[in-house]
């Protein structure tokens, strides 16, 4: 069974009469363990798609067909309370850029302590050993001293860093990653995405990688799924796609890649 299953899905904006449909018969699976890169160019509607399977699609934004799976369960049909409990446990996002999903009056080590005492029943104390150890292990350095800081005197890639960590306090089976790296600097990007990597290893969660940059894909994934203009276009083995290309678009897309 895959973890994450996507079947036909379809996504609307706009007044029924007039609606704008900007995700069109998608389908794809992400298994345990495994990165799935999702690519297009901007506006693919890739991030609409991320948005869909957490269920955080705003007004006039909704599903018109299809259906999302995850560990075999149908999420539509879920009352919002089961689904936020699902959002802060098993499935976690993260974003382009960390100052949308940071809070800026909450503390970097509150970031991740809180969803441990909500979700894992922590106490304050195990709570906040639990986010020391890990931001020291994403790379926050001096993580007890900086426990208190807020989110605003970091930098971007620190952010990100945080933002991970909060992401992966409850060890959640599905990670969506939203062009995690977009914002950051060449270095940073790498050492975000070996990062990533290294955790999946640890934590064994699949991931859903949504970028435009196919040189992460290549080392990363394990499949790629191609989107345009809200279609599924080719969904391939990462080696495959970058041997053979089915479709001229993801073929075009090769050819644009540094
Ligand atoms: P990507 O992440 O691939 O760059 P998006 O998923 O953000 O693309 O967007 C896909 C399409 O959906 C775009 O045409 C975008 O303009 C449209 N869209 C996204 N969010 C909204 C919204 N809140 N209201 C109306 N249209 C939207
Ligand atoms: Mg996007």
């Amino acid at each position: 069974m895959a973890l994450l299953q996507i079947e036909d899905l379809a996504v609307a904006f706009g007044p029924a009469a007039d609606a704008t449909t900007v995700v069109d018969g998608v389908g794809f699976s992400v298994d345990a363990h495994e990165t799935v890169a999702l690519v297009g160019e901007s506006g693919s509607g890739k991030s609409v798609t991320a948005l869909a399977i957490m269920r955080l699609l705003q007004e006039p934004g909704r599903v018109t067909r299809g259906a999302i799976r995850f560990e075999g369960r149908d999420l539509a049909p879920l009352t919002e309370r089961e689904m936020a409990a699902i959002r802060g446990d098993r499935i976690a996002m993260i974003f382009q850029e960390p100052m949308s999903s940071l809070n800026p009056l909450l503390s970097i080590g509150a970031h991740v302590a809180e969803p441990l005492r909500l979700h894992r029943g922590l106490s304050r104390r195990d709570a906040r050993a639990r986010a020391i150890a890990l931001l020291d292990r994403v790379g926050i350095p001096s993580a007890a001293r900086r426990y208190d800081d807020y989110p605003h005197r970091m930098s971007g890639g620190m952010r990100q860093r945080v933002m991970i960590a909060a992401a992966l306090a409850c060890e959640p089976a599905l990670l969506i990653a939203d062009e995690p790296t977009t914002a950051l600097d060449v270095t940073i990007q790498a050492q975000i995405m070996d990062l990533l990597s290294d955790l999946q290893a640890e934590f064994g969660m699949g991931i859903l990688f949504i970028t435009h940059d196919l040189g992460v894909v290549a080392e990363q994934a394990h499949r790629v799924v191609v989107m345009y203009a809200g279609r599924l276009v080719e969904r391939a083995e990462t080696a495959k796609l970058f041997s053979a290309a089915a479709h001229p678009y993801s073929a075009a897309l090769l050819r644009c890649m540094p």
